[in-house]
């Protein structure tokens, strides 16, 4: 069990890490150059540019308390122990093997931890962070170095997603230009038409009512001029969905919706974009795709595909329908429920979309 509960974290946590990948010779010394965990329960790092990182989580033995732990390439010259206070037990540094280097957070008895919720999310190319406790335990801040200190020069990477501005916690989405760009979203049936209908009654036009609504806040806070084809819950037809795009002078038409497998099986989950026609439909799924399987961990990629459903079809600029899960799924059905992961579903498509937009902007 407790296998299963570590690989799941690792699988999430290194969908977010895998980010940079160009590896360091064995020889070379830490890629860890400073750490800090803070008050309010986030770790932060910085490392060397375009580092490679592995993190990993194990809950208590009869040796050790709950433990993160990341590995980082390049060897650690003098391995140490620091004393922890709060929840933190202590923090050891080490070399696990030969050329790497290890850094260990154990916590103490009875912490209260969620790793299932834990993402590392990389700052800049040197930075990184991760909450790993909540702010209700006090904690005097620990730390090696300065975190916060930038590097004086690195070759811009222009298709990079990352900028360094924060746009609210820990979330980053890409600047475009401003008041270029407009997109309608559309809402997934409504009204008397709930849907899918999921496990524990979970309907699927609440569920993509309000993610396009986060959806569309995130992309107007980035200067996207954006309509939902409804805003409440509506009874509204296939057709005045298509007219309504096509009377707007919009980029782009993106339609969310959630799955439902045949015979309500639980044990399929996964998420798909379609497209109908064009590189440019084509290209805006691929983006959203990546960007919501990044946040929905272990559930299936069933990938981008062409379909011919009539929202998509009959819109004339590029056009896609999301399905951000199966709401009948046990995996899928359990996050979409919640509202932080509704959050992170519509960050993933607002983040595909300005990544789109980058691109051809
Ligand atoms: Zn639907």
């Amino acid at each position: 069990m407790i296998k299963v509960f570590s690989n799941k974290l690792c699988r999430y946590l290194t969908a977010f890490l895998f980010l940079n990948s160009v590896i360091l010779p064995v020889k070379s010394s830490s890629a860890l150059a400073a750490w800090e965990i803070k008050p309010n329960g986030v770790l932060e790092l910085r490392t060397k540019s375009n580092t490679n990182l592995k993190a990993y989580f194990q809950k208590y033995n009869q040796k050790y308390g709950d433990r993160f732990w990341v590995d980082f390439p390049g060897e650690l010259k003098n391995p140490r122990i620091i004393k922890g206070n709060g929840p933190i037990k202590e923090i050891r540094l080490g070399k696990p093997n030969n050329g790497k280097t290890r850094l260990v957070i154990e916590f103490k008895e009875k912490t209260y931890l969620n790793p299932l919720t834990w993402r590392m999310v990389g700052l800049d190319q040197n930075r990184w962070r991760i909450k790993i406790f909540s702010p209700k335990y006090s904690f005097k801040k620990i730390g090696e170095g300065e975190v916060e200190k930038k590097i004086r020069s690195f070759k811009t990477n222009k298709t990079s997603s990352y900028t360094r501005k924060r746009v609210n916690d820990n979330l980053q989405l890409p600047n475009v230009k401003q008041n270029k760009f407009s997109v309608v979203i559309d809402p997934g049936h409504g009204g008397p038409d709930p849907g899918a209908i999921g496990i524990g009654g979970i309907r699927e036009t609440d569920v993509v009512l309000e993610v396009s609504k986060i959806v569309e806040k995130l992309l107007s806070e980035k200067g996207v001029k954006v309509r939902l084809t409804r805003k409440n819950e509506v009874d509204l037809n296939l057709r005045p969905r298509v007219a309504f795009a096509n009377n707007s002078d919009a980029d782009i038409f993106v339609s969310i919706h959630a799955n439902a497998s045949r015979g309500k099986r639980r044990d399929i989950n996964g998420l798909e974009t379609y497209y109908f026609r064009g590189w440019r439909g084509r290209l805006l799924a691929k983006k959203i795709q990546k960007q919501i399987l990044r946040v929905s961990p272990g559930s299936p990629d069933r990938g981008v595909k062409q379909g011919r459903y009539y929202v998509i079809k009959n819109t004339r600029m590029p056009a896609v329908l999301v399905e951000i899960g199966f709401l009948t799924g046990r995996l899928d059905a359990k996050r979409l429920e919640k509202t932080t992961h509704r959050k992170r579903i519509a960050y993933a498509i607002a983040k595909g979309i300005l990544e789109y937009f980058s691109k051809l902007g």
